[in-house]
């Protein structure tokens, strides 16, 4: 094979699992999916089978449908064994959803990384009734739409306990470098970031597998995104770091299974995109800020398609990444407009 045959992706199942059935992608190894109520619609989960019990990577949302959902896999396709352990590759709802629930309804232990835990049992306690203000100065600093900040202000937000059952004291530490056994495979863990800090994926040594939760999707970018808990990060360094080591760990023969959309092998072409698609989007991003504009005002150079109102909140932490990260590398100034939102604009 030459290097232009070798670089495709191609997807070995063109139709995912339906409600509360299994695909095997691999021996002992089930895909499922669990709906969510968003414009994205679904989040892969998979099952590794121990033997007499289950571990589970990643949960779907907490909410009744999907702990109904789980009572039908676990009495079909899982066969009635327990799950004995769940992992979690990342603190997003829509993966760490149920564990909790897992490990005080079901005893199953929970393995994930020390920011996941700690990230999602604080948002768990952290519930508000109204907007805090430093969320309002953010939105504000983003230059949100004035008549969407105003509807966000006036409803009750979106608090990560609704769809995240509580977390119990108590889990199971992974990191960088360490190996873990699931599934009668060994597996290497190598830690993401970028689109949620340290996010675990796991790489296996005994075949082609990889779990590779929303570090490394096949037909969607996951979103980078910053939010009112660190309104100066700079999660695009962060991914681009990441992405470039774990290209490193990219064979062709690799099946990727992902958080969301399908199965795909076809890994260095995919690491590399994932890579590249940010690159074109900051020299976008930079043509674009040759008059200040705040980061609400990016959406066309980064996306390059309209921007509905489902996906406003989405777009806009990722404009507000890819400006901090311009302003970071030193190719933007920032100054603050009267209503409270930042400018950018490109140096010299
Ligand atoms: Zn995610
Ligand atoms: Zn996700």
């Amino acid at each position: 094979m030459d290097g232009a045959t070798r670089l495709t992706m191609r997807y070995p199942w063109d139709t995912p699992p339906g409600r509360a059935e299994a695909i095997e992608v691999a021996e002992g190894v089930l895909w499922m999916r669990l709906p969510l109520p968003m414009k994205l619609d679904h989040v892969n989960v998979y099952a590794l089978d121990e033997g007499d019990s289950w571990t589970i990577i990643d949960t779907g949302f907490g909410s009744e449908t999907t702990r109904e959902i789980w009572g039908e896999l676990m009495a079909g396709p899982l066969k009635g064994k327990p799950v004995s352990r769940v992992i979690v590759t990342h603190h997003h709802p829509d993966h760490i959803g149920l564990a909790g629930w897992f490990q005080s309804v079901h005893g199953a232990e929970l393995v994930t990384t020390r920011t996941a835990w700690l990230f999602a049992r604080m948002l768990t306690l952290d519930v508000q009734e109204t907007l805090p203000a430093e969320t309002l100065a953010y939105y504000r600093g983003a230059g949100m739409d004035p008549e969407i900040l105003a509807e966000r202000a006036a409803e009750r937000p979106f608090n990560f306990a609704d769809m995240v059952a509580p977390l119990p004291l108590g889990y199971s530490r992974i990191k960088q470098g360490d190996s873990i056994h699931i599934g009668g495979r060994e597996w290497d863990v190598h830690i993401g970031n970028g689109h949620a800090p340290e996010h675990a994926t796991f790489w296996s040594r005994d075949d082609n597998l990889v779990l590779s939760g929303d570090q490394i999707l096949s037909t969607i970018s996951p979103n980078i995104g910053v939010h009112a808990t660190e309104p100066l990060a700079d999660p695009l360094e962060d991914w681009l770091e990441a992405c470039e080591r774990l290209s490193k760990l990219a064979r062709h023969d690799q099946l990727a299974l992902g958080g969301h959309k399908l199965p795909f092998v076809g890994l260095p072409l995919r690491m590399r995109q994932l890579i590249d698609n940010h690159h074109g989007a900051l020299r976008r991003m930079l043509d674009h800020l040759d008059t200040p504009k705040a980061a609400s005002e990016c959406f066309a150079p980064l996306f390059k398609r309209r921007i509905g109102k489902g996906e406003y909140g989405l777009a806009l932490v990722e404009a507000v990444a890819h400006v901090n990260h311009l302003y970071h590398t030193g190719e933007v100034t920032r100054t603050l407009r009267e209503d409270g939102a930042w400018l950018y604009q490109r140096k010299g």
